[in-house]
């Protein structure tokens, strides 16, 4: 676990880089520092392996009020990478793969049996540890160079902006493996980025930094669902806010809460009356606790045995969803598997709380992609011509 106390940083010229910062991150999660340049995200990271020092305040690793460790022991056991380092060109992919295992002087078994570990969990053949940088390709290499980030097998790995300088292709295919090789080997990762979308799409929680405060520190969801102020909203920005609604926000939210429903053992003609009253083609079967039974359809009641039959006889199954399905699912399940609506059942009691409708999609996305829409030319819509245009 990694914990800072109280730490404040004031460079001189009385220059506040980090303003009171209290946080704790905990062993085998994916931490993202974000926010604006200047925000003191690298300050705060090169904190956990004193390559800065606190003016005021204690950072902690497991306890441990790291002031008091030998610095070069501490850094031994913490990674650091930064961005563009490339693989030396005239060392094999091997010896690239091995560099800091070797200088902490490993034996070699040990590190020929990392090398290929990694390789083997990159997807990568084991014949490219022979190979020279240049023989393999620019992303290849990148791969390479994310596979050396975790080859001395320290628990705590700091990373600054380690792809800010790749095309968006690139950086997403080594996001994926820093990812999954983070989750395999359980390591603690410490990741500055000024890329929202990176520090979602990583991270266990994120750190949003401004002038050297932490203004949250959150799970993407939180982040995306509560930003807790103005700056929070204005960093993820409000397409994501929206798009976060999908992904997050459940049926419940865009349900219709008042389904039309008939208990099974009334009479079939009830079913037809209520269809005809309340203009619907489906309804709803409960029980008596409010249970969903199944669903009747106009069209497939037989009229000349509707007099002497009950709802029961013309019962069909439905097709639910939970009360906490996300919106995304439905929205997938109506419009990609043409379900016409779905009913929405508690979980514990399968009771039927509501329906998604076609129209309550539609609705959701449209507040999703549409909220802030404004026509350009207002006087569009004045489509009445003016009174003195008639005369
Ligand atoms: P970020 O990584 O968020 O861009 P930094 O942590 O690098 O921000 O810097 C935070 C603030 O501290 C900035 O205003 C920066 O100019 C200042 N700063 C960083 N390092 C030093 C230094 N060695 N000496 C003086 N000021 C520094
Ligand atoms: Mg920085």
């Amino acid at each position: 676990m990694i914990e800072f106390i109280n730490v404040s940083k004031i460079y001189p010229g009385n220059l506040v880089a980090m303003d009171n910062v209290n946080l704790k991150f905990n062993t085998g999660e994916f931490i993202c520092l974000i926010g604006t340049s200047g925000s003191g995200k690298t300050t705060c990271m090169r904190m956990i392996n004193r390559m800065n020092i606190p003016t005021s305040g204690v950072v902690k690793i497991d306890g441990r009020d790291i002031s008091k460790v030998n610095a070069v022991d501490l850094r031994r056991q913490i990674g650091y990478v930064i961005q563009q380092i490339g693989l030396m060109p005239h060392m094999t992919i091997y010896e690239n793969i091995v560099m800091v295992p070797k200088l902490l002087k490993w034996p070699k078994d040990k590190m020929d049996k990392i090398a290929a570990d990694l390789l083997d969990k990159a997807d990568m053949p084991k014949s490219y540890l022979d190979y020279y940088p240049q023989e393999l390709s620019g992303g290849q290499q990148q791969r390479i160079g994310v596979l050396r980030a975790l080859a001395a097998d320290q628990e705590i790995i700091l990373m600054d902006e380690p792809f800010g300088a790749l095309d968006p292709i690139t950086r997403e295919t080594l996001q994926q493996l820093i990812k999954k090789l983070q989750k395999e080997m359980g390591k603690t990762i410490v990741f500055v980025t000024h890329d929202m979308d990176e520090a979602l799409q990583l991270s266990d929680r994120t750190v949003v930094m401004d002038k050297g405060k932490v203004i949250q520190f959150d799970t993407p969801e939180n982040i995306l669902t509560n930003p807790v102020n103005e700056f929070v909203r204005n960093m993820v920005g409000e397409d994501r806010i929206n798009q976060a609604k999908f992904d997050y926000d459940h049926v419940e939210k865009i349900m219709n809460k008042n389904p039309i429903t008939i208990q099974a053992d009334k009479p079939a003609t009830d079913a037809v009356r209520l269809m005809h009253d309340k203009r619907v083609d489906t309804l709803f079967v409960i029980n008596e606790d409010g249970v969903l039974q199944g669903h009747v359809d106009f069209f497939r009641i037989d009229r000349k045995e509707i007099k002497t039959k009950k709802v029961r006889d013309f019962l069909n199954e439905a097709t639910y969803v939970y009360s906490d399905t996300k919106i995304r699912d439905v929205i997938y399940y109506i419009n990609d598997l043409g379900y016409k609506n779905m009913p929405v059942v508690d979980k514990e009691s399968h009771k039927l709380v509501g329906l998604a409708t076609r129209a309550s999609v539609v609705e959701a996305l449209y507040d999703g992609l549409w909220s802030d829409y404004q026509p350009e030319d207002e006087d569009q819509i004045d489509i009445t011509p003016h009174e003195e245009e008639i005369v």
